[in-house]
């Protein structure tokens, strides 16, 4: 077993931790490693082994040649106390941690006024699996999962969000949901985006949050499924938070098919994932690899260690060669931020010629974009007649696929190539591309992609 490398800093928000080990140290898995030094969340080691090296950003850990299952069991103490002491955080998206979420501090007054936990199960972007295989295999667990936070953070109702597409996983849930009034199922649409946090209230409480606002507003906590089941563990198994659910997808060995691997220890890397799903494909090669969702995800690399916030690897199909061909980019809330679109043209070896914002897509203090009006998209036109007269011959987009479809409306008609940010990893996992017009011949074969749209058809 290679060396694993556990961050300092496991997601986007919050500061390192601080390492409470140095190198030579002998560590035992589940062993407390790390401990905030600010907005942050307890790091254990996932194997047991030798301490090599501490530094600024990491610790790196040479395994045992014999592993076991068992862990160093965290403290027994309130449900809340077990949660934080286990380093849960929100394990689908940016890492806050989970005990800040739920808890203000205040004993008598809780952080909802008997409101609402809202369970994100949407696994919202195209080609994950984990989240809903893990519902699909023990909705029990999620049930008491909902109803510890529920205690913790003064809430009376719970209601799962999930998307229709899930039978199985629905079919489970609603036939234990029938003996619990005080928790419901919410069936979200079958498209891109219902995972962010505002359309998960808008969906289940047909509240509309400014794009400023956290569901607090609205008197809710939206908490992923996969971070229910790890405050689960910490409280009933006393388990650190120490492994994670990664669905491997791609041009992998063998076929596209989703691989879900369980319970994969934080710090292995991702050459161990990928080499475990098969490979990557040698014959056709890869683009690049992408961790987390094909919208929000990052390009990463086989050396890169997984994190408590590893959703997906998603190996991608090659990029084709644009011979520096100008390149327009149209940056919306849904997809990456202008730093990834840029990546992007280069990758594809364009020139970036013009930046275009969606005009609904507000810049929030921390740099992100959030959307005003998600689903009411207000035309792209303008940016597209800017393009046009920029000079460019390919625009790059990342909207969702209703926003997608205006782009499509008029840009081909001036002649502009529209390639969505996705492309490549939706044709790596067999997925439809984000068009919902029809994809004209020519830009098919310029972008070397199947016709597999049809009009008006709802993508995913
Ligand atoms: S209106 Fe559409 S394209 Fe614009 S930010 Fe919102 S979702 Fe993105």
């Amino acid at each position: 077993m290679e060396n694993i490398q556990v961050l300092l800093k496991q997601g986007a928000v919050g500061k390192p931790c601080g390492a409470i080990v140095k190198k030579g140290d002998r560590v035992k898995r589940g062993q407390l490693i790390a401990v905030p030094t600010g907005l942050g969340a307890n790091l254990h080691s996932s194997i047991s082994g030798e301490v090599v090296d501490v530094n600024d950003e990491l610790i790196l850990i040479q395994p045992d040649a014999e592993q076991h299952k068992t862990y160093e069991k965290i403290n027994k103490g309130t449900n809340l106390e077990m949660i934080k002491e286990a380093g849960v955080v929100g394990q689908g998206g940016a890492g806050f941690p989970t005990y800040i979420k739920i808890y203000n501090g205040q004993e008598d007054k809780p952080v909802l006024d008997h409101g609402y936990i809202l369970v994100n199960a949407s696994e919202c972007e195209p080609g994950l699996r984990h989240n809903i295989l893990q519902i699909e295999e023990n909705p029990a667990a999620l049930l008491r999962g909902i109803h510890y936070i529920m205690e913790i953070a003064g809430a009376d109702k719970g209601i799962i969000a999930i998307k229709k597409k899930n039978r199985q996983a629905v079919e489970a849930l609603d036939e234990l949901l029938k003996d619990d009034p005080s928790v419901e199922r919410h069936l979200l649409p079958d498209i891109y985006p219902m995972g962010e946090e505002r359309a998960v209230v808008r969906e289940c409480l047909g509240i509309e949050l400014e794009p400023d606002k956290l569901p607090s507003a609205a008197n809710a906590i939206v908490i992923n499924s996969e971070t229910v089941y790890s405050c689960v563990a910490a409280i009933e198994e006393q388990k650190p938070c120490i492994d994670k659910w990664v669905t491997v997808r791609g041009m992998i060995k063998g076929g596209s098919q989703a691989h879900v691997f369980k319970n994969v220890p934080i710090g292995i890397s991702v050459r161990t994932l990928v080499e475990r799903a098969g490979g990557a494909d040698e014959d056709c090669g890869y683009g690049e690899i992408i961790m987390g969702g094909p919208f929000m995800g990052k390009s990463t690399t086989l050396e890169a260690p997984i994190t408590k916030t590893t959703g997906a690897l998603i190996l991608t199909r090659p990029f084709r060669d644009l011979k520096g061909a100008k390149v327009g980019i149209l940056v919306c809330a849904c997809g990456g931020n202008l730093e990834r679109m840029q990546e992007l043209v280069q990758k594809y070896n364009g020139t970036e010629t013009c930046v275009c914002y969606c005009k609904q897509a507000q810049e929030m203090p921390n740099g992100t974009r959030k959307c005003e009006r998600p689903g009411n998209c207000p035309g792209q036109v303008q940016n597209n007649l800017d393009f046009k007269k920029a000079g460019c011959e390919y625009v790059i987009i990342g909207n969702c696929s209703d926003c997608s479809n205006t782009v499509m409306a008029s840009g081909p008609k001036m002649g502009l190539k529209i390639m969505h940010m996705t492309d490549l990893a939706m044709m790596a996992v067999d997925h439809p591309l984000y068009r919902t017009l029809r994809v004209s011949k020519q830009v098919s074969q310029d972008l070397d992609v199947v016709d597999n749209v049809e009009d008006n058809e709802t993508v995913q």
